[in-house]
């Protein structure tokens, strides 16, 4: 995930993402777990540390039990 408030919205990792896993919302960037690889590629990349792929965006909870 990213965190939003290390996020200065350079849109680097944007750019080197090899699956386009990234986009910005709300001027921040953000990661699609479901289309992320877990490559690095963008961790190793921004200049702020803030993104880890290793902690998973918070999903929303879902009613049914599978
Ligand atoms: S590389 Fe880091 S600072 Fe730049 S847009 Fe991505 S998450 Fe934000
Ligand atoms: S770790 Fe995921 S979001 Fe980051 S560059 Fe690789 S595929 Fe894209």
């Amino acid at each position: 995930m990213v965190d939003r408030s290390k996020c200065i919205s350079c849109g680097g990792c944007i750019a080197i993402c090899p699956v386009q896993a990234i986009s910005f919302v709300d001027g921040k960037a953000h990661i699609d777990p479901k289309k992320c690889v877990k490559c690095g590629s963008c961790m190793g990349f921004c200049p702020m540390g803030a993104i880890d792929i290793n902690k998973q965006e918070p999903e929303p909870k879902k009613k049914s039990k599978k």
